[in-house]
C-alpha cells in the first residue's frame, strides 16, 4: 500500500494544467441576429516546454457551410439534411476577427483539417510558467437553433460556443478539435468577467454570478411576480424590443466554458439552498417561457433536490448559483454548460425532473471534472446517467416508462419492466445490440458512434456498468472512491486512467476488466454454467467464461424462484470450477443464477441458469405473454396477439399470432400466424421458422438460415384454389469496416417450392375437381446498399432458375440529389434463357411493374391477388421494367428474351407529387402467346406518392405507339398503383436494425 500511495503522490506532482483568464464586452443586434464583441484572454502555460502557437476554437463557423465543415459532415453522415436545405441567413459564422498582443495583430493559418479551428502563431515562445495576453476583436453570426447548439429562434437566443477559445494542451499535447452535434467538448479552466449588452426588456440567463445590482433586484421582482401566477396565457410571441440597452455584468471563477440565454418572454423563478457540509448557499434560477410553463412551476424544486443529492452522492457543488432555462435546442434533450443549463420540451413533469437532473449533474461530470468529453464521452455522460437513474430510482419509482410516456406506460405491465429503471431496461437493448454485432466499444471517439449507440452505450450502458461495479464493490465502497475521485480531480483534466487509478488505490482490486475490458469492447460479459456436481456439504459448479474480460460475477443460490444467498466470485477467462459451501446439509439448492438480479452485464444470459437435480436441468419453465415484453432469462417467453386481416380471396380474416421473438432475440426465431378466412371458409396463413448467427469474427457479421411457408386462397369463388409456398433460406450479411460505413453488401440464397391447385370452372362439381402441380425456383441473389443521403444508391443482382428457364437481371437504383430536388432512376436489365416447350407467359419479364400474374414466386403481398378486374387488377409492383401501366393488360409487353428499363421520377419538393418516365427496350419473343410489343418503348405521367415506395398511385399521360394509348378509351384502366407491405414486416425491422 505505501508503494502505490508514492506513485500516486509523485503523480499527483507532476499534474499540471493550463489556465485562460477571459474578459469580454460583447453586444446583441437583435435585428440582424449578430454579436460584436471585444475580448481579452490571459493565457498561462504551465506546461513544462515552450509554447509556439495556439489551437484556437472558432466553433461558429461550424454552421458556415452546408458541406465541408466537419458538423456539416456529421449531419450528412447520419442522414440529417437540415443543414443541407437551410438558407444563407440561417447559417451561421465568426467573422472579422484578429489576434493582437501589445497593439499587433498576430499571424494565424486555418487549420489544415478543421474549418473552425485556427493556429495563432505567437511572435515569441511562451516559456514555462509564462503568460501572454490576447485582445481579440470578432463577431458572429448566430445561425437558426433548428440545427444544434448555438442559435436563435426568433428573438429567442442561444450563445453557446460563441468565443474564440484555445484548445486545452495537456499532457497529450493539443487536443484541437471541431464543433460537432454529436460529441461534445473539452476546455481549459479560468475565470470569466463578462460584460453582456441587449436591448432594455430582455431577460438574460447567463454562466455565473450577476453582479449588476439593478438587474438583480429587476429578477427578483419578476420572480416574485411569476410565483404568485396561476395560469399561463398560451401566447408564444415576442414584444417589440426596447430601444434602449442594458450592460449587465458576470463573474464566473474557475470554469471552463460560459454560455448565456437572452429572451424577452421569460419567467423567472428563484430559490436557495444551503450546501449539505459546508452549509454555503447556493441559489437556485429558472427561466420559461408560455410554452411549459405549467411543468416549469416546479423547476426550482427539481433544481434544489439535485444540487443536493448529487452533492451528497459525489462532493459539493463549487459555486454559488444554479440555474435551469426552457429553450430551443436541437442537440438532445438539455444541454449543459457551467451553472447553467437549457432544457427542450418536456413530455411529463417526471421527464422534465429528470433532463434537469441530468443537466445538473454536469456540473459535476464536465463542469468541475473537465474530462475531454469529445474522447471519453463515458466519464461524463456516462457516469452523470449514472447518478441521474439513482436519483430517478429514489423519487420516482413506478413504471420507468411512465416518464416518457405518462399513464399509457400503464399498457406495458409486464414484471420485467415494472421491476426495472430505465438503464435496466436499456441493458435488454444493448444487450440485443450486442449479440446482433451492432454494438461498439463505449470508450470510443464520439464521431465515430452511430447515433443510436452514442445514446444508448455511452448514456445507458455506462450507467448500467456502474451499476454492476458498485454492485460488486458495495454502495458503501463506491460511494467512498468516487467522492476521493471527486476531491482529487475537481477542476482539472482527469483522464481514463486516473480514475481508474482511484479506484485501484482506494479499493485494492486490479479493474482492468472494467476499465480496459467493459469499456473498450464492444460485447460484455457471456459467462454459462456448464455443470453442477451437488455433494453433501459443498456444492462445484463448473462455469465457463465465454469472454477474455475475467470480471466478477454474482451467482446465486436458488430455492425454486426465491433467492437463498448471493455469492460474488472474482472473474477468470477460460473454464473454472467454483466451491459453494452448503449451509447446513438441510439447505436445499434447487437452481444457481448468474447474474439474476437485473444489473448483471451478460448479453446471453441464456445460458447462466441450471437446476441441480432432474433430467432437463437447462430447460426453462414456459410463459405467455402479451404483444410485448423483454426477454426473461429464465422462461421461455411465447408472444401471442389477435390478428386481423383479410383479401379478396379468403375475405374477412381473424386470427392469433404466436411468436417466440423479442429483445435480446433467442437465435432460434419462429412466428406463426394462422388465420381463419370467413370467405374461404379455411384456414390460410403463414409461419417462419430461423437460425440467427452473429460470428464475432470473419467476412460475415449475420447469417440467417430460415424456413417460411405460407398458403392463402387465390380466388374468392372456388375454395379449391391455393397456393402453398415453402422457402428455405440462407441469408448473409457482409461486416461492415465501420459500423458508420453508409455501405452494406447483403447474399441471399433461396430455394422456393410453390404448390398450386386449379379448378376446372367447367366441372359439374368445382369444389372437388381440382388438382395441384408443384415447381421448384432456386434464386442467388447479391445486393448492395448506399444511405448515404448525398448519394444514396442500391444495386442488385439476380440469378434464378427453374427446370424451364434461367433468368439473370439486375435493377440499379440510384438518386441523384441537388440540394432541394433529387431525381430518382432505375435501370432494370434482364436476360431469359426459356428453355420450354411451351413458353409460359407468367415466367416472362414483363414492361410493366410485376402484378399477381408474373408473381411466381408469391413474393409480393397482394390482397386482390389474380384479380381479373376492378382496383386490385391494376395493382402493380416495383420490379421488371416498372412501366407505369396494369400489367395485367395484353399489349403491356412481355418478353422471355431480353428486357432493358430505365425508369425516373421528378418528385416535386414539399409535395406529394412526381412526374415520371419511362423508357425501355423488349427483345423478340419466340411465342405466339405474347403480343406484339417489342423494340423501344416509353411512356411518362403524373404519379401521388402519399407513401414513398410503399403507396402510390400512377397517371400515365402519353406512351409510346404500340403500348395502347391510355387516353383512347377507359383511363381508369389504366391507372396502376403500388401497395407494398414488404417493406412494413416490424420483425425485420427490428433484426436488421439499420443504424
Ligand atoms: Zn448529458
Amino acid at each position: 500500500m505505501l508503494k502505490v500511495a508514492l506513485i500516486a503522490d509523485a503523480q499527483q506532482a507532476t499534474y499540471w494544467q493550463q489556465f485562460v483568464d477571459y474578459e469580454i464586452h460583447v453586444t446583441l443586434d437583435d435585428t440582424a441576429h449578430t454579436l460584436a464583441a471585444e475580448m481579452t484572454i490571459e493565457y498561462t502555460n504551465n506546461a513544462p516546454e515552450s509554447l509556439d502557437f495556439l489551437w484556437m476554437h472558432m466553433w461558429p463557423n461550424a454552421y458556415s457551410d452546408a458541406k465541408e465543415t466537419d458538423l456539416a459532415k456529421q449531419f450528412i453522415q447520419q442522414g440529417s439534411k437540415k443543414l443541407l436545405r437551410a438558407g444563407e441567413d440561417e447559417m451561421g459564422s465568426i467573422y472579422d476577427f484578429s489576434f493582437q498582443l501589445d497593439g499587433r495583430a498576430l499571424t494565424w493559418e486555418p487549420h489544415p483539417e478543421y474549418a473552425d479551428v485556427v493556429k495563432v502563431i505567437l511572435p515569441a515562445p511562451l516559456a514555462p510558467g509564462q503568460k501572454v495576453q490576447l485582445f481579440i476583436p470578432f463577431q458572429v453570426h448566430i445561425p437558426s437553433s433548428d440545427f444544434s447548439r448555438l442559435g436563435h429562434s426568433d428573438n429567442a437566443y442561444q450563445i453557446t460556443q460563441w468565443y474564440p477559445k484555445p484548445a486545452v494542451y495537456d499532457k497529450n499535447g493539443w487536443n484541437e478539435m471541431p464543433y460537432l452535434n454529436q460529441g461534445e467538448f473539452y476546455s481549459e479552466f479560468g475565470n470569466f468577467s463578462v460584460y453582456i449588452t441587449v436591448p432594455d426588456n430582455y431577460i438574460v440567463a447567463a454562466s455565473g454570478d450577476l453582479q449588476t445590482a439593478s438587474e438583480k433586484a429587476f429578477l427578483m421582482e419578476r420572480a416574485a411576480a411569476t410565483a404568485e401566477m396561476e395560469s399561463f396565457p398560451t401566447d408564444l410571441s415576442f414584444p417589440p424590443s426596447s430601444p434602449t440597452t442594458k450592460t449587465l455584468h458576470y463573474i464566473l471563477e474557475n470554469a471552463h466554458d460560459f454560455a448565456w440565454f437572452a429572451d424577452k418572454r421569460f419567467h423567472v423563478l428563484h430559490g436557495s439552498i444551503e450546501l449539505p457540509f459546508s452549509g454555503r448557499t447556493v441559489e437556485t434560477w429558472s427561466y420559461f417561457t408560455n410554452l411549459q410553463a405549467d411543468l416549469w412551476m416546479k423547476s426550482i424544486d427539481y433544481l434544489n433536490r439535485s444540487v443536493i443529492a448529487y452533492s451528497n452522492y459525489v462532493g459539493e457543488y463549487q459555486w454559488n448559483v444554479a440555474q435551469a432555462l426552457e429553450g430551443a435546442l436541437s442537440a438532445g434533450a438539455g444541454m449543459e454548460y457551467p451553472t447553467i443549463t437549457i432544457i427542450g420540451e418536456s413530455p411529463t413533469a417526471a421527464a422534465l425532473d429528470n433532463v434537469i437532473t441530468h443537466e445538473v449533474g454536469h456540473n459535476w461530470f464536465y463542469g468541475m471534472l473537465g474530462s475531454n468529453e469529445r474522447e471519453y464521452a463515458w466519464m461524463d455522460e456516462g457516469i452523470n446517467s449514472y447518478y441521474e437513474s439513482r436519483y430517478m430510482d429514489t423519487y420516482y419509482n413506478n413504471n420507468p416508462l411512465e416518464v416518457f410516456l405518462g399513464p399509457v406506460a400503464n399498457v406495458f405491465s409486464s414484471p420485467e419492466i415494472l421491476e426495472k429503471n430505465t438503464t435496466q431496461l436499456s441493458w435488454y437493448l444493448i444487450a440485443g445490440l450486442e449479440r446482433m454485432n451492432k454494438s461498439q466499444p463505449i470508450e470510443l471517439h464520439s464521431n465515430d458512434f452511430v447515433s443510436l449507440n452514442y445514446g444508448l452505450l455511452v448514456y445507458q450502458k455506462t450507467a448500467f456498468l456502474m451499476s454492476y461495479m458498485a454492485d460488486f464493490l458495495g454502495q458503501g465502497q463506491f460511494d467512498r472512491v468516487m467522492a476521493r475521485y471527486f476531491d482529487q480531480w475537481k477542476m482539472e483534466h482527469p483522464q481514463p486512467e486516473d480514475i481508474k487509478q482511484v479506484f485501484e488505490e482506494e479499493t485494492g482490486e486490479d479493474m482492468s476488466w472494467f476499465f480496459d475490458g467493459l469499456l473498450r469492447d464492444d460485447r460484455s460479459l457471456d459467462y454459462r454454467i456448464q455443470e453442477i456436481q451437488n455433494g453433501k456439504t459443498v456444492m462445484v459448479a463448473r462455469i465457463k467464461n465465454l469472454t477474455d474480460i475475467a470480471a466478477p460475477f454474482p451467482i446465486s443460490l436458488m430455492h425454486g424462484d426465491s433467492v437463498l444467498r448471493t455469492e460474488w466470485h472474482r472473474g477468470f477467462v477460460g473454464l473454472q470450477a467454483i466451491y459453494i459451501n452448503k449451509l447446513g446439509e438441510d439447505e436445499v439448492i434447487t437452481e444457481l443464477r448468474i447474474g439474476t438480479n437485473g444489473l448483471f452485464p451478460d448479453y446471453n444470459m441464456e445460458n447462466n441458469n441450471m437446476r441441480v437435480k432432474g433430467l432437463f436441468k437447462k430447460t426453462e419453465p414456459l410463459a405467455l405473454k402479451f404483444l410485448l415484453a423483454p426477454d426473461n432469462p429464465e422462461k421461455t417467453s411465447i408472444f401471442y396477439s389477435p390478428l386481423i386481416g383479410g383479401n379478396v380471396n379468403d375475405g374477412f380474416m381473424l386470427g392469433l399470432g404466436l411468436w417466440n421473438s423479442t429483445f435480446p432475440a433467442p437465435a432460434l426465431e419462429w412466428v406463426l400466424a394462422p388465420m381463419y378466412g370467413f370467405n374461404s371458409n379455411a384456414v390460410s396463413g403463414q409461419g417462419s421458422i430461423g437460425w440467427n448467427m452473429y460470428p464475432e469474427e470473419g467476412p460475415f457479421d449475420r447469417l440467417r438460415l430460415s424456413a417460411f411457408g405460407a398458403t392463402y386462397r387465390t380466388n374468392p369463388d372456388f375454395d379449391g384454389m391455393w397456393y402453398r409456398k415453402l422457402q428455405p433460406q440462407l441469408e448473409l450479411s457482409f461486416r461492415k469496416p465501420k459500423l458508420t460505413d453508409p455501405v452494406s453488401h447483403n447474399i441471399r440464397a433461396r430455394a422456393v417450392r410453390i404448390e398450386e391447385s386449379s379448378v376446372d370452372p367447367g366441372s359439374p362439381f368445382p369444389e372437388i375437381a381440382y388438382e395441384s402441380f408443384t415447381e421448384w425456383f432456386s434464386e442467388v441473389q447479391y445486393t448492395v446498399t448506399n444511405k448515404h443521403i448525398l448519394h444514396p444508391y442500391s444495386l442488385t443482382a439476380t440469378a434464378q432458375h427453374n427446370r424451364d428457364f434461367l433468368k439473370l437481371f439486375a435493377e440499379l437504383n440510384y438518386d441523384i440529389v441537388f440540394s432541394k430536388y433529387k431525381i430518382e432512376t432505375r435501370l432494370f436489365a434482364g436476360y431469359m434463357n426459356d428453355m420450354a416447350e411451351t413458353p409460359n407467359l407468367r415466367y416472362q419479364y414483363s414492361l410493366a411493374g410485376v402484378s399477381s400474374l408474373n408473381d411466381y414466386l408469391y413474393d409480393d403481398i397482394l390482397p386482390g391477388r389474380n384479380a381479373a378486374e376492378g382496383m386490385w387488377s391494376n395493382q402493380i409492383t416495383r420490379r421488371d421494367g416498372f412501366f407505369k401501366l396494369p400489367a395485367t393488360e395484353q399489349s403491356i409487353g412481355w418478353s422471355n428474351d431480353l428486357l432493358l428499363a430505365f425508369n425516373i421520377e421528378l418528385p416535386v419538393p414539399n409535395l406529394p407529387i412526381s412526374f415520371f418516365a419511362d423508357a425501355g427496350y423488349v427483345g423478340d419473343v419466340d411465342t405466339d402467346l405474347a403480343v406484339e410489343v417489342s423494340g423501344f418503348q416509353y411512356d411518362a405521367g403524373i404519379m401521388l406518392r402519399p407513401i414513398n415506395n410503399i403507396l402510390e398511385i400512377y397517371f400515365p399521360l402519353i406512351g409510346s405507339a404500340q403500348l395502347a394509348d391510355p387516353l383512347a378509351f377507359n383511363y381508369a384502366q389504366y391507372i396502376s398503383f403500388t401497395l407494398s407491405f414488404n417493406t412494413i414486416n416490424p420483425f425485420e425491422a427490428l433484426r436488421k436494425l439499420s443504424l
